[in-house]
């Protein structure tokens, strides 16, 4: 595995990977890897010959008052890591490297990126939706992995990517937790002891919301208000928000029908984690998606 910390450097490996013939593959991170990212970079190793992994910490897309300066960073476990699941080049460039002063431009994704995270992390979207953007400019991927974890993300990435007929595959890969149900998080690393327990609620109030729709429940209001009461009874966790909603189009929605995400944040002492589930339902059979423990 080489590392590379400029575009150029970045830039040109891809371009002498195709010129071998070879497909390239992405797995855009901010380190701190944990078997979710494994699991990208594996899903990635599957399809593709010359797998890129980066790791910028982006600081577009975090807030003024939010953890850019205290999020976990470890580059040699990571390079560990990645070099161990057949990684090509680990790219991890500076902040000046990938943006210049003069830089004016971000890319925004309407309608997708409202409500959810976009409420309580106004700017979160855009930054995330740019630096992809520029990634893929630099990579010239034709497959990028994504966590379904992050399914707003997901969301705002495919469509971008529709919308500019940027010529790569996304593909979603499943959400991987810990045995307990607690989905994998770079972020769980702020939690102490009591609040790592009391962290399980959000999957326990996914999986009670999923028992429902299973058990024949298709209201929205009825479905968000289970995982309310479920974490509710959890002091440490604070809910920001539970949402149903379409799961493709993200569009809130009444009924459940077709594919549905359910989707929560809350805030854990100082972390704030999110979580998901997503059901498919057509008449009375549901399938559910709560991804798979590592
Ligand atoms: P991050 O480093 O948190 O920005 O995440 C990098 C990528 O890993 C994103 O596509 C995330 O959705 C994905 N990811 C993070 N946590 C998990 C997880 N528990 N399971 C699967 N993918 C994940």
């Amino acid at each position: 595995m080489i590392t590379l910390t400029t575009r150029a450097e970045l830039r040109s490996a891809c371009e002498q990977a195709r010129a071998r013939g070879e497909r390239v593959g992405l797995v855009p991170t901010m380190g701190y890897f944990h078997e979710g990212h494994r699991s990208l970079m594996r899903a990635a190793r599957a399809t593709t010959d010359f797998v890129v992994v980066t790791l910028f910490v982006n600081p577009t897309q975090f807030g003024p008052s939010e953890d850019l300066a205290a999020y976990p960073r470890d580059v040699s476990a990571d390079t560990a890591a990645a070099a161990a699941e057949g990684t090509a080049a680990l790219f991890v460039p500076t902040t000046d490297e990938m943006y210049t002063p003069d830089a004016v431009t971000t890319v925004h994704v309407a309608r997708i990126t409202e409500g959810m995270c976009g409420a309580a992390r106004p700017v979160h979207l855009d930054g995330v939706a740019t630096i992809v953007t520029k990634l893929f400019a630099i990579v010239g991927p034709c497959t990028a992995i994504f966590g379904r974890k992050d399914a707003q993300q997901l969301a705002v990435i495919r469509r971008l990517v529709a919308d500019l007929d940027l010529p790569v595959e996304v593909v979603g890969a499943p959400i991987v937790r810990e045995p307990d149900g607690l989905a994998l998080s770079s972020r769980n690393a702020y939690l102490g002891a009591d609040e790592r327990r009391a962290a399980t609620v959000l999957f326990r109030a996914l999986a009670a919301a999923t028992e429902l729709v299973v058990g024949g429940a298709r209201s929205a209001q009825v479905v968000g208000g289970r995982v309310r009461d479920e974490v509710a009874a959890e002091p440490l966790v604070e809910l920001e928000y539970v949402e149903v909603r379409n799961g493709s189009s993200l569009e809130p929605v009444d009924e459940l029908n077709g594919t549905v995400l359910i989707a929560i944040a809350a805030r854990v002492g100082t972390a704030r984690l999110i979580d998901n589930v997503t059901l498919t339902i057509e008449g009375d059979t549901v399938v559910a998606d709560l991804g798979t423990r590592s």
